[in-house]
């Protein structure tokens, strides 16, 4: 976190730094961005600002060139003495930290959405092509190695839905959704990337063109393993919860 924001005579704050890897840092209006008021590590060194496209000192950076999920662009954001006045803090100043593990619950409960939706639309594509795909005279579905796959992606696919709808309705109902979110998340990304790459498989040779979806979510799927906090990040926060 080497983004600084300091205070100033008016109330107001001057920030300097960059961020990495910011969806729509170059298209987007609005940022919330967090940046030291406090000492490194200090979990309540850290404020929340809100800084809008068009701020002077305020711009996006370099577009990364990525694997998948190349409809939305991440780009690098760049504050150079970019200054605040002081309602741009979103909240208490010190509490950015506090405020990003709360918003994380429930953004992990979004990417585990996420990944399902891609891992359903796998499925789907999958599951239609092996019925009108022959081979050695019958349809491939009819292969019980292809049979079986179909099996494992759905019941995972299932498991996923459960972890996740749950994960909602103790958000829903402001119960504390720290662990259940981590493991949808977690659960739900993997079976993601799992179940695309069973997919490719079934569509054999297709499944490697552009002529067909699944490539396409075997590429996108990846990032929700990464994004809002990787998958051994994820098992970290369950295993705290287990043994705190
Ligand atoms: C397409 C895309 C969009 C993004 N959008 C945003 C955004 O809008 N806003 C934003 O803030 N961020 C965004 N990110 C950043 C994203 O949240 C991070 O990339 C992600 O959390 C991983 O952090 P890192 O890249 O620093 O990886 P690193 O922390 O460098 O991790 C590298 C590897 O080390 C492992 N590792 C790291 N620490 C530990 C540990 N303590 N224990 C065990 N293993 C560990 C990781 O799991 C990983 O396998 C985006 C990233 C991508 C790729």
């Amino acid at each position: 976190m080497r983004t600084v924001a300091e205070k100033q005579a008016d109330g107001g704050y001057m920030l300097n730094g960059a961020k990495n890897f910011i969806t729509h840092g170059i298209s987007g209006e609005v940022a919330v961005v967090i940046a030291r008021t406090g000492e490194l590590l200090d979990s309540h060194g850290m404020t929340a600002f809100i800084v809008e496209r068009g701020d002077e000192g305020f711009r996006g950076g370099k577009k990364e060139d990525k694997l998948g999920m190349r409809a939305s662009e991440t780009a690098e954001i760049i504050f150079e003495n970019c200054y605040l006045p002081a309602d741009r803090v979103l909240g208490e100043v010190g509490e950015g930290f506090i405020q990003s593990m709360k918003i994380l619950d429930g953004g992990r409960i979004s990417i585990a959405a996420l990944s399902l939706g891609i891992a359903k639309g796998a499925m789907d594509a999958a599951l239609a092509y092996s019925k009108e795909r022959e081979q050695f005279g019958k349809a491939i579905s009819r292969f019980q190695s292809i049979a079986f796959k179909l099996s494992d992606m759905a019941t995972e696919i299932e498991a996923a839905e459960l972890l996740t709808r749950n994960a909602g309705r103790l958000k829903d109902a402001g119960e504390p959704v720290t662990r259940e979110s981590a493991m949808a998340k977690l659960y739900a990304s993997e079976t993601s990337v799992r179940v695309a790459n069973e997919a490719v498989q079934i569509f054999g040779g297709y499944g490697f063109t552009k002529d067909y979806p699944v490539e396409k979510y075997y590429r996108d799927c990846k990032l929700c393993t990464i994004g809002e906090g990787t998958s051994e990040i994820q098992r970290l926060v369950i295993s705290r919860t287990l043994l705190k």
